[in-house]
């Protein structure tokens, strides 16, 4: 595959993803967990018959197709600042529409964000709204809990030496796996 074929199989990927989820939502035989990109644990899920639901990419999309402002606006609405990042206040607008209305938000982008079974934060110290997100989401969806994994992300600087604390790092990730 080229690099160009590569990139070109991106859309239709994604758009799978998120119809994935809808089309899995409506069926009701997998859970639906939320989560975030470059979390490393998409395998452990899909292993456990959970389906991913990408929350930042979704939001992606609604920028994308130039349809997130209601969703910032109504995130704003809620006392929520317009400089937090907008990834958050789009999907945290979009959840609290669509649990109001008890429906997806008319005209959702790819069919919009289904409600998920649990939501899978993360403490990689990568930005405040990976750990703080689901937890303003939640406020619309009490019944939904939250499953906070972090990956060390120093693990990824590849200017230090990390073998002396890789045993360690195995384990702490292993052990937050299984729970
Ligand atoms: S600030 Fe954090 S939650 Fe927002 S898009 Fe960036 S990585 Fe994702």
């Amino acid at each position: 595959m080229t690099a160009t074929q590569a990139a070109a199989s991106i859309g239709p990927m994604v758009k799978e993803f998120i119809a994935g989820a809808v089309r899995a939502k409506a069926e009701g035989k997998q859970k639906l967990a939320y989560t975030f990109i470059v979390c490393h644990h998409e395998e452990i899920l899909r292993a456990l018959d959970v389906l991913p639901v990408w929350t930042e990419n979704f939001a992606g999309v609604c920028g994308a197709k130039r349809d997130s402002e209601r969703f910032l606006q109504r995130a704003e609405s809620l006392g929520l600042s317009r400089s937090l990042c907008t990834y958050a206040l789009c999907g945290i607008g979009f959840d609290q529409w669509r649990e109001e209305q008890g429906q997806m938000p008319p005209e959702a982008p790819w069919g919009g964000m289904p409600k998920p079974d649990f939501m899978v934060s993360t403490g990689q110290i990568l930005c405040d709204p990976r750990a703080k997100w689901y937890q303003a989401s939640q406020q619309y969806m009490p019944d939904v809990p939250i499953y906070n994994m972090d990956l060390p992300y120093p693990l990824f600087e590849r200017d230090r030496d990390h073998r002396e604390v890789w045993g360690y790092y195995q384990k702490y990730i292993a052990k937050e796996l299984r729970a």
